[in-house]
């Protein structure tokens, strides 16, 4: 498959654009390959500016839950933004965004828009020290929640792909306000609340972690960050920028019946456009200003084009509830992936929570960040090749999760197993 166009493209980038990105995990070093440039997109398939179709399962990270450009996101864009691009004032459709959040979320009582996930996390965790009046805050191992300073430590996402424990940058009087623990692990997280707990304004956690490819919580796990948080008076953040609207409408609070304090969102509930929410309980969302002293502000946040693609993904999603069908369709795509490794005596586990999983190539499944950064990195760089090379379109790195939308079909499901049965062969 020639990719000529993007080569050119990309030599073009490097020159103008730092790494030629705009967004670290959109380089494929860690793969090996030379990153695609799309030019377009419809449904389950990418266009790249060669003209190759790929079944994509990258789907913006997880944002484009029904696909690419689903019709009925696409006029409602048009017709917000045929009416006006920006305010700078109030509009109702944004309390209408709010009502449908909560509606999902009943641990929301009150929700404010910014236009990042990374926003999002930034603020709540201003909020929960505002809230609590102390500064430390704890994090997991291979949990990615944005770019702002005091997330950075020990990150997955761009950060795992390309293997930087912290970033330069970030003074180490902040840094060192941040508590970081490996995921599923019980014990380390009672005992830094009794060592810690005065201190500890919140505990931030993915309630799936998504971005050191898909770990699922360990039965009781997200329990124990709730009756930790209880104890030592610190506020529980679940991060559910992908999992919100994912893995079920209420997201992973909703599947395991975990309530946290603050809930931050972005991706699906922007529909694609930059997005990012966060909210919860009332005593806490009322600290915020211009009621409360904790500042928080945007001059874009609650956009009426950002609003209006969101309030057409979410009405889509609550009334036609496709998750059951993305588990049967994502279930089919797990079973043939497992067969097709176990009949060429592969080694490769999957990880998959309803239509977001990662392939490792490991012999177990792995539960926290060291075991996912023991997988084969080599290994996945060869999948990864050989599945672009055959039209199909996964996260150019290990620690990042695939994704289905809505428009997948199990005619793509059968053209992966096809094209993975034909790479084991060889
Ligand atoms: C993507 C992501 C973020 C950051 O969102 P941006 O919109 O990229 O800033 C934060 N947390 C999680 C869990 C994410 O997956």
């Amino acid at each position: 498959m020639a990719r000529n166009l993007s080569r050119k493209a990309y030599e073009k980038a490097i020159r103008s654009i730092p790494g030629g990105v705009n967004s670290p995990a959109r380089t494929f070093t860690s793969v090996g390959a030379e990153p695609v440039f799309a030019s377009s997109a419809g449904g389950a398939y990418l266009y790249d500016i060669d003209g190759n179709k790929y079944v994509d399962f990258i789907q913006s990270w997880g944002a484009n839950i029904l696909g690419h450009a689903h019709p009925s996101l696409t006029g409602a864009i048009r017709a917000a933004a045929e009416k006006g691009i920006s305010f700078g004032l109030s509009t109702p459709p944004e309390t209408e965004l709010a009502e449908l959040v909560k509606k999902a979320f009943p641990s929301i009582d009150s929700m404010r828009m910014v236009n990042s996930g990374t926003e999002a996390v930034m603020s709540a965790v201003r909020l929960a020290r505002g809230y609590t009046g102390k500064n430390k805050i704890v994090k997991f191992e291979g949990g990615y929640h944005g770019h702002s300073d005091c997330l950075l430590a020990k990150a997955g996402s761009g950060l795992a792909t390309f293997g930087i424990p912290g970033s330069p940058g970030v003074p180490d009087a902040i840094a060192s306000e941040t508590l970081v623990l490996p995921y599923n692990d019980p014990g380390a997280v009672k005992d830094t609340v009794k060592k810690h707990g005065d201190d500890i304004a919140c505990i931030l956690a993915e309630p799936i972690p998504a971005n050191m490819g898909v770990v699922p919580p360990e039965n009781g796990f997200l329990e124990v960050l709730r009756e930790a948080c209880n104890e030592s008076g610190s506020v529980l953040i679940f991060d559910e920028v992908i999992t919100g609207f994912r893995v079920a409408p209420g997201g992973a609070q909703q599947l395991f019946g975990v309530r946290p304090d603050l809930t931050t969102l972005g991706k699906i509930i922007g529909g694609g456009l930059p997005v990012g929410a966060f909210g919860g309980r009332r005593e806490i969302m009322d600290c915020l200003a211009p009621g409360g002293l904790v500042y928080q502000a945007g001059t874009l946040s609650g956009n009426p084009v950002v609003v209006s693609a969101g309030i057409a993904v979410l009405k889509y999603l609550l009334e036609n509830s496709p998750y059951e069908k993305l588990e049967l369709l994502a279930g089919e795509l797990e079973e043939g992936l497992k067969t097709a490794f176990k009949k060429a005596g592969k080694e490769a586990v999957i990880n998959r929570v309803g239509s977001m999983f990662t392939v490792f190539f490991s012999h177990s499944q792995p539960a926290n960040y060291s075991h996912a950064r023991s997988a084969e990195v080599a290994e996945y760089g060869k999948f990864f090749s050989a599945m672009l090379d055959a039209g199909i379109l996964f996260p150019p790195s290990q620690f990042e999760a695939s994704f289905l939308s809505t428009q997948h079909s199990p005619g793509d499901i059968e053209a992966v197993l096809t094209a993975v049965e034909a790479w084991l062969r060889k």
